[in-house]
């Protein structure tokens, strides 16, 4: 049996990153493979969120994944924590894996940054929850951008240990699909640094909501270097920013990067620039008007979360049910 769980947390704007790393994907895998897409909403916590904004977050990216269009009939959208399976196996999760495990996960020291000993205990943990919601499911693949490849290793490593210890055959090692030519789109002020909702500056990406106007003025106050375009994908070699544009552009136009260097290789970036402001556009544009119509009605978007709620609970619960028989916490 082929599963697919995958989740994105509102903790800001969806940007194009998200859109082309993972969601894009999930709606192309929707109609061949049973699919439970969720908003994890108790991993933004991890972070300070206040709660007015948190909960327009969450009706906002349930938005955003109904207008890039994945169908609520066919697939399972819900928002974490109406789901409390997740929860209570992220508890097993925190005993079976290691500390050092844990102390190995570059975004925890990415996102503490200088000040660990400050950082929550959420946000040090998260990997586990995360594997919970995959494991809960018994999700055999998870569509990701590649900043998720590490945690998805530490998610087999804990089906692993915990089929190993307690001698079953429970947990499946669930395989990232990471697909596409923009797994790893990076930020448009900095091209070693991932683009993320959580960046402050909002320069440094384009988000699903942004006008014409505003995607034009960050193209062309995007990083760059003086030389124009190369012919060929090598010649993309230590120029981080043009390979960056050079993968946004051949994700949203559906090419290779080679295809798109064929077309524009030896193009100064100011002409190169307005060729993928229009592409993004003609991309963005009718996934944001659909946005904007979607949440001008927050009660049916509730409904499909409520939903979605109802149908991830009835699969999660025998799971759990199971899953606490093997650890042996009675059940009376
Ligand atoms: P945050 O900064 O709060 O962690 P984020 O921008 O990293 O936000 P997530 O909600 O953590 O977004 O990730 C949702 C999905 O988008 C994941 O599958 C992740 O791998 C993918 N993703 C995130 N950023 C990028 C990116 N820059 N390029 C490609 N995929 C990405
Ligand atoms: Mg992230």
């Amino acid at each position: 049996m082929n599963r697919i769980f995958s989740g994105v947390q509102p903790t800001g704007n969806l940007h194009l990153g998200n859109y082309l790393g993972a969601i894009r994907n999930w709606v192309r895998l929707q109609s061949d493979y049973e699919c439970l897409f969720c908003v994890v909403d108790q991993h933004a916590i991890t972070v300070w969120q206040d709660p007015a904004t948190l909960r327009h977050a969450i009706r906002e990216v349930t938005a955003g994944l109904l207008a890039a269009g994945l169908d609520p009939k066919k697939n399972v959208l819900f928002n974490q924590s109406t789901v409390p399976a997740h929860a209570q196996l992220a508890w097993v999760c925190n005993c079976v894996a290691r500390m050092g495990w844990l102390n190995r996960m570059t975004q925890f020291k990415e996102k503490a940054g200088k000040n660990r000993e400050n950082a929550s205990v959420g946000l040090f943990a998260y990997p586990n929850l995360m594997a919970a919601d995959i494991l809960i499911y018994k999700a055999t693949h998870v569509p990701v951008g590649e900043d998720q490849k590490q945690h998805l290793e530490l998610t087999r490593d804990i089906a692993q240990k915990f089929n190993n210890d307690y001698g079953v055959d429970f947990f499946p090692l669930t395989e990232p699909l990471i697909l596409g030519e923009a797994t790893r789109v990076m930020s448009l002020r900095d091209g070693s640094k991932k683009m993320s909702k959580s960046d402050e500056s909002d320069f440094s990406r384009i988000n699903m909501t942004d006008t014409a106007d505003t995607i034009a003025q960050k193209l062309k106050k995007a990083k760059t270097d003086p030389e124009p375009l190369p012919e060929t994908v090598e010649g993309l070699d230590g120029r981080p920013e043009a390979a960056n544009l050079v993968g946004i552009y051949a994700a949203l136009a559906d090419l290779t990067r080679a295809e798109v260097l064929a077309r524009v290789g030896g193009q100064p970036f100011s002409a190169f620039k307005n060729e993928l402001t229009d592409l993004a556009v003609s991309v963005l544009q009718p996934i944001n008007t659909e946005m904007a119509r979607l949440m001008a009605d927050p009660g049916a978007i509730d409904a499909v979360l409520r939903d979605g709620a109802e149908r991830a609970n009835a699969i999660a619960q025998p799971i759990l049910a199971d899953i606490y028989d093997i650890v042996g916490l009675l059940r009376p």
